[in-house]
């Protein structure tokens, strides 16, 4: 096999972590391209903090290598690695001001002037105002999300090949999380760093990553951009982890490049290139489709709806208002309780709570699942 490992990935080989005889991770193989922002993505407990922990060299994998670019590192202490950490306590220096807390680690190197590279530091993060007004500030006169951006330039000021964050933003309320989300895939794209950003916020990571690798358990369940993992989720676990989407038990019907199930007496039809695995006639198949990509109308305009949708019949439990869209729960034979958002501008007043319903959607949106999996 070629090897086509650029010469900056990180590339972790077979890397794993036990505490005793409890795995936190199993063996794993990843390659995290030069210059990509990639989110390590997973529920409290998964893992993903120990992964991190073992590119920065915080923690010795108990099998298994670490590669930046051609360079084995997985016994080098983390100061000689070519990478940085920043964590979500930001761990600045209380005592130092913003500007010496940003120059340390050129002052710890041994350089002299570093003004220039400070300022340019302090206009990446965008704390120009906050950095040279006088007197000069330390952290604890800063807000949160100033002293994330102390801590990232603080981090990125010795050029580092990786930058790893560990739920960096986890301390912020949520529209500055927001807002540093933006901030922080912007200076990725100015300084062309690989990101290596931990966190449990599903849509932090779709927001900033280019690759999610979504861990479960200690494994990383799949892997792949935002919208892949969100069109095409391989399991259920990153089906319901990313986003809501709606579960069909079925009975496969017919194969072929074209699927057809049943459920409860609908038949449903799905791209075989969508199924995660491949569906046998009699055999069992999860059938999911997200909820936004449903549409909804009062069953007496059934006649309306196009030849070739998949169709569903249904009662309308609940329906709540949220902003944008009317989200409903619907009742249905083939599903105790689906899920339909409806994009306001769409909303037909007669769909109320009792209202009964036919739910139709394109075939195309559509995965399936195996129902053997978990
Ligand atoms: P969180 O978001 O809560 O930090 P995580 O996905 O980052 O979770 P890890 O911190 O990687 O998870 O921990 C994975 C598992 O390993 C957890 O069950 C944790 O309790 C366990 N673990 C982590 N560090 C140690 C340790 N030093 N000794 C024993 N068990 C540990």
């Amino acid at each position: 096999m070629t090897d086509t490992t650029a010469s900056g990935d990180v590339r972790l080989a077979g890397i794993s972590k036990h505490y005793g005889s409890f795995t936190a991770v199993h063996p794993l193989d990843l390659t995290i391209p030069q210059g990509s922002f990639f989110a390590l993505l997973g529920a409290s407990g998964c893992g993903k903090t120990t992964t991190l922990r073992m590119i920065a060299g915080l923690e010795e994998p108990s099998t298994g290598t670490v590669s930046l670019g051609e360079r084995e590192v997985t016994h080098l202490p983390p100061y000689k690695r070519p990478v940085n950490t920043v964590f979500q306590s930001y761990a600045l220096f209380p005592h130092m001001d913003i500007f010496e807390n940003i120059a340390f680690g050129l002052r710890r190197r041994g350089i002299k002037s570093v003004k220039k590279q400070v300022d340019e530091m302090i206009d990446l993060v965008q704390l120009g105002e906050h950095a040279r007004k006088k007197p000069h500030k330390k952290p604890h006169q800063l807000s949160g999300g100033q002293q994330q951006r102390v801590a990232v330039a603080r981090a990125l000021i010795n050029h580092p090949q990786v930058l790893l964050l560990d739920e960096p933003l986890g301390a912020l309320d949520l529209k500055l999380r927001r807002q540093m989300q933006l901030e922080l895939k912007r200076i990725q794209t100015e300084v062309g760093i690989t990101f290596v950003h931990v966190t449990h916020d599903q849509e932090e990571a779709m927001t900033m990553a280019d690759t999610v690798a979504v861990m479960n358990g200690g494994r990383v369940e799949q892997l792949g951009a935002p919208a892949e993992l969100y069109e095409n989720p391989r399991t259920t676990f990153v089906a319901n982890f990313l986003g809501t989407s709606n579960l069909i038990e079925a009975s496969v019907e017919s194969t072929g490049s074209d699927v057809a199930v049943s459920a409860s007496g609908a038949i449903l039809r799905l791209p075989a290139a969508r199924c995660s695995t491949t569906p046998r006639t009699g055999g069992k198949l999860l059938v999911g489709v997200r909820p936004e990509k449903i549409s909804l109308v009062p069953a007496e305009d059934e006649h309306t709806i196009a030849a070739g949708r998949n169709k569903i019949t249904g009662k309308i439990a609940d329906s709540s208002f949220i902003g944008v869209s009317t989200q409903y729960v619907i009742d249905s034979p083939v599903c105790p309780e689906l899920e339909v958002y409806v994009q306001n501008i769409e909303r037909d007043a007669r769909l109320v709570p009792g209202a009964d319903v036919v739910l139709h959607w394109n075939p195309e949106h559509t995965f399936g699942l195996d129902a053997a999996q978990d």
